[in-house]
């Protein structure tokens, strides 16, 4: 079974008949959502799926046009047991809004508390604002996706039971490379990021790391089992 922990189904060329395709195959994808609105117009296409899920997501990126859909996500937090993307991005592009990125991802954070969600995490040059505020807030199973920031936080992103989803264009570059040797193998999960990204595939990205997909399998079975 090769696990997709995050990909933007919503975004790609033909949803429907990628879902489709997917029951029919041995391959497991949790959808990420990039705002409340497009989990709701998304959800009913997921019902009944066996190989499907879907996330509730609040892009980070988006912020400001999304800001006042923070009390939908709130809302449908219950109607599924996992979350992406959210996070934070301090990049250049995105500089301007880092203090209401800051309050939209403590709010949801905060509203994340206690319960079994795993949380698919976009964290883009504020690696440390990430794992502090999801720290205090206890944030149960945070996936860091498409890790980037400072090797010696990823210990910190250990303790706190945190998973990291790494994909091929990861696999290619030195510095991707060197961010998966640090990741302990129980905590390493595969993703694609499509269709954001131009090297996706989880087989080349496997094989590249010369890692057996029964071990990602397995890490997400232990993940799985913990939101039962
Ligand atoms: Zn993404």
């Amino acid at each position: 079974m090769i696990i997709d922990a995050h990909c933007h189904i919503d975004m790609l060329p033909a949803p429907e008949n990628y879902l489709m395709e997917m029951e029919q195959s041995d391959k497991v994808t949790i959808g990420m959502t990039n705002s409340p609105t497009h989990y709701l117009m998304g959800r009913p296409y997921f019902d009944g799926l066996r190989h499907s899920r879907l996330a509730i997501g609040f892009h980070p990126q988006l912020v400001s046009q999304i800001n006042d859909e923070l009390n939908t996500f709130v809302s449908c937090l219950d109607s599924t047991s996992y979350v992406g993307e959210v996070g934070l991005d301090f990049s250049a592009d995105y500089l301007s809004t880092k203090s209401l990125q800051i309050t939209c991802f403590e709010e949801i954070c905060r509203n994340l508390k206690g319960k079994s969600k795993i949380v698919s995490i976009h964290s883009r040059k504020a690696e440390r604002e990430v794992i502090e505020i999801i720290k205090r807030n206890e944030v149960s199973i945070p996936i860091f996706h498409w890790y980037s920031g400072p090797l010696s936080l990823i210990p910190q992103i250990i303790e706190l039971g945190g998973y990291f989803s790494v994909n091929e264009a990861m696999t290619l570059s030195e510095k991707g490379r060197r961010i998966i040797s640090k990741i302990p193998l129980n905590r390493l999960l595969s993703e694609s990021d499509a269709p954001y990204n131009r090297k996706s595939n989880i087989i080349s990205a496997l094989s590249n790391l010369h890692i057996d997909n029964s071990i990602i399998y397995s890490n997400f079975k232990n993940l799985i089992n913990t939101i039962r």
